[in-house]
């Protein structure tokens, strides 16, 4: 079976396809952080449906919440009509929010998948504020439709203006740390403050507090702040864009918390459908100046989606499951950090909670003229993707140049799995390395 599947979908599937390329496996069980494939053989999950799954595969309360709903005949998609399971769910969610939106939030459902929401914010704020432009950062990942608004004929002319987003390893301006973050702001605030630079009145920020695509790059938390403080100087909404950190992954409920910020516009995916297609932006209600239809989306009502996240947001907070992730994320992030000094091929360890990046480098490559890191290795990381695979571990490659390993455990990994983790990933490392 496990051949012809492969065979017959490789012939059928499109060139986008990604992952089941440097993935050959035929998933057919999972529970926890194991997959098992078709071929008998099994796996530790370290890519959790691209950092979805917060409380692994088929976690026994997430099963529980959908068979309640599957079992008590209640309607499964009702567009964005008020029912039971909808209550539950944004009861649960804003519970959950940091304290400076908990009490003044509105949320609106969005269609299945993070873009949608990202649109959605996107939208929110241009009507709250009457502007278009849009500010977002270099390295930064927020979805895939660029196309979809433009073609229904609608407002389609979102400017966007790309500022530096400040990062140690690869620090834009070669300083890194503190001083790096503050030459990034300074840099954001010329923008801004420069009529002539195509966005003087922008509608919106939009930003990752850690970026995941881009390689596993948290923001310092004193960037954040002076990223809220200039945005608030200049009443442009800060939207926070969570798809990926929100729910515990970082070490906090919210990434934002980290900094202690408080963003105009969450912007949520991924886990809070508990592993179901589930969408939402959360935002001041100051800024609910939209008209009835603005925002719309066949798919924003998935009842199933809505039962899986309210269980697996209520599991992850009555368990103190983030605070779970900043210590073992801590812990196996000092662990990898040793791969740094062993190997001269690993340039880079980072992360926050279980969110963690281990970039590979070229050490043949004559070093930068300019100083700072040797060039990335995408090669290399596919390679140490193709031996950590061997050894039954999956792990995630992403980063502006696919040279970065990415780890995103789910939150409830034990601490044997993750030993398991990190004795597989240094490994396969090693045998790169020969
Ligand atoms: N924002 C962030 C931060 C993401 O990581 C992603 C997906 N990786 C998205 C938005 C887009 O979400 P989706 O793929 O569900 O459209």
């Amino acid at each position: 079976a496990h051949e012809g599947i492969l065979r017959r979908q490789s012939a059928r599937e499109s060139a986008a396809r990604t992952y089941a390329r440097a993935l050959p496996i035929v998933p057919v069980r999972a529970r926890g952080m194991t997959i098992e494939g078709a071929d008998g053989r099994r796996y530790l999950d370290c890519l959790s449906g691209a950092g979805t799954l917060a409380l692994g595969h088929n976690h026994p309360v997430v099963l529980e919440a959908i068979r309640k709903v599957l079992d008590s005949g209640a309607p499964l998609h009702v567009l964005d009509l008020a029912t039971p399971v909808k209550d539950a769910f944004t009861t649960e969610l804003f519970r959950t929010l940091p304290p400076g939106l908990a009490d003044h939030a509105r949320v609106q459902f969005c269609g299945p998948a993070g873009t949608d929401a990202v649109e959605a914010a996107l939208t929110l704020v241009r009507a709250a504020t009457g502007r278009s432009g849009i500010l977002a950062f270099t390295g930064a990942y927020h979805g895939m439709t660029a196309g979809a608004l433009a073609a229904s004929g609608g407002a389609s002319d979102v400017r966007v203006a790309r500022l530096p987003y400040p990062q140690d390893y690869r620090c834009p301006f070669g300083v890194g740390g503190a001083t790096g973050a503050e030459l990034a702001s300074r840099w954001t605030e010329s923008v801004l403050d420069d009529p002539k630079s195509g966005v003087p009145q922008p509608a919106g920020m939009i930003l990752e507090p850690v970026q995941g695509e881009g390689g596993v790059i948290p923001a310092r938390d004193d960037w954040m702040r002076r990223m809220r403080e200039i945005t608030a100087a200049r009443s442009i909404p800060l939207i926070a864009d969570e798809v990926q950190t929100g729910v515990g992954r970082t070490g906090a409920f919210w990434a934002v918390e980290h900094s202690g910020i408080t963003p105009d516009v969450l912007v949520l995916s991924k886990a809070v459908g508990g592993s179901l297609p589930l969408a939402v932006v959360v935002y001041r209600e100051e800024l609910d100046v939209w008209e009835p239809g603005a925002h719309a989306g066949t798919f924003r009502g998935n009842q199933l989606a809505m039962a899986a996240g309210a269980a697996t947001l209520a599991y992850v907070r009555e368990n103190g499951l983030a605070g779970r992730a900043a210590d073992l994320g801590a812990r196996m992030t000092a662990r990898l950090g040793g791969l740094e000094t062993d190997f001269d091929l690993v340039g880079d360890v980072r992360g926050r909670g279980l969110m963690i990046g281990v970039e590979l480098v070229d050490p043949q490559a004559p070093p930068p003229t300019t100083g700072g890191p040797p060039p990335p290795a995408p090669g290399l990381a596919a390679a140490v993707q193709r031996a950590c695979l061997r050894r039954g571990l999956i792990v995630e490659l992403g980063g502006r140049h696919s040279s970065v390993v990415r780890l995103l455990p789910p939150l409830t990994i034990s601490d044997e799995q993750a030993d398991a983790v990190l004795d597989r990933l240094a490994d396969a490392v090693a045998e790169v390395a020969k």
